[in-house]
């Protein structure tokens, strides 16, 4: 395991060589980095004490395990979980990675999620598979942030990478306050290509939950495939 946390570090750390950081723009000294020592010195993992364990959001107590709106529905998630708060560094590397060209940074940004899930415990998942995008992303034919770094996590763990489900129609979370976001159900999407699900361990992954909605939507078809468990993880949550 600690050689596996290894090479994502030098894969975060090897990257890019600027000699400026690319969050708060002073000077870099050393030739390794693409953030200054300062900035990276500012990232935490997101912590899940205090989150609701199926939507991530914070709740009002110390007592509970769910937020009221989760106990009301179905779950199918053995464990959700998000990288980073979307603020600061974390915020500049999301924005980055999901404007033009930014798909280099899916590497780091991919080895973060990766580092995320060695320490919550996760299982080597048996496939990786994005949250599904609209369908402007096949019609340009340029894949999604989602599906890179699905890619990119499937290649660092050793695992398949597939893409079996596509959304039936546009749909968007944004705009959206917390409960016009729960109604999203997995109806939204529907199986392009059929994969054997049967007995597996799914990681669904994504960029950015703020209400876990969408995740919970796609959990919800995957389960149809009978797999043993099902995990989450995104990027980011704002
Ligand atoms: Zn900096
Ligand atoms: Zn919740």
């Amino acid at each position: 395991m600690l050689s596996l946390l290894k090479s994502f570090f030098t894969n975060v750390v090897d990257f890019i060589y600027p000699r400026i950081c690319n969050h708060c723009q002073s000077a870099i000294d050393t030739s390794h980095k693409i953030f200054c020592s300062a900035c990276l010195q500012t990232l935490s993992f997101v912590n899940k004490q205090g989150r609701c364990t199926r939507c991530l959001s914070h709740l009002e107590d110390d007592f509970s395990i769910y937020c009221e709106p989760c106990t009301l529905k179905p779950h199918y998630f053995t464990e959700l979980a998000a990288t980073f708060e979307y603020q600061g560094l974390a915020k500049t590397l999301c924005r980055k990675i999901q404007s033009p060209g930014g798909e280099e940074l899916v590497e780091i940004a991919a080895s973060f999620m990766v580092m995320q899930m060695i320490q919550l415990g996760y299982p080597i998942p048996d496939l990786v598979m994005p949250v599904p995008g609209n369908r402007k992303y096949l019609f340009f034919s340029k894949k999604s942030i989602k599906q890179l770094l699905a890619e990119k996590i499937a290649t660092n763990l050793g695992c398949k990478y597939v893409d079996p489900l596509y959304a039936q129609s546009y749909f968007s979370q944004k705009g959206k306050n917390r409960a016009e976001r729960m109604q999203l159900s997995g109806n939204v999407f529907a199986w392009g290509k059929r994969v054997s699900f049967c007995d597996k361990k799914i990681l669904i992954v994504d960029d950015m939950i703020v209400s876990a909605s969408t995740m919970h939507a796609v959990a919800d078809r995957v389960q149809e495939g009978l797999p043993i468990q099902i995990y989450g993880i995104s990027f980011c949550i704002g």
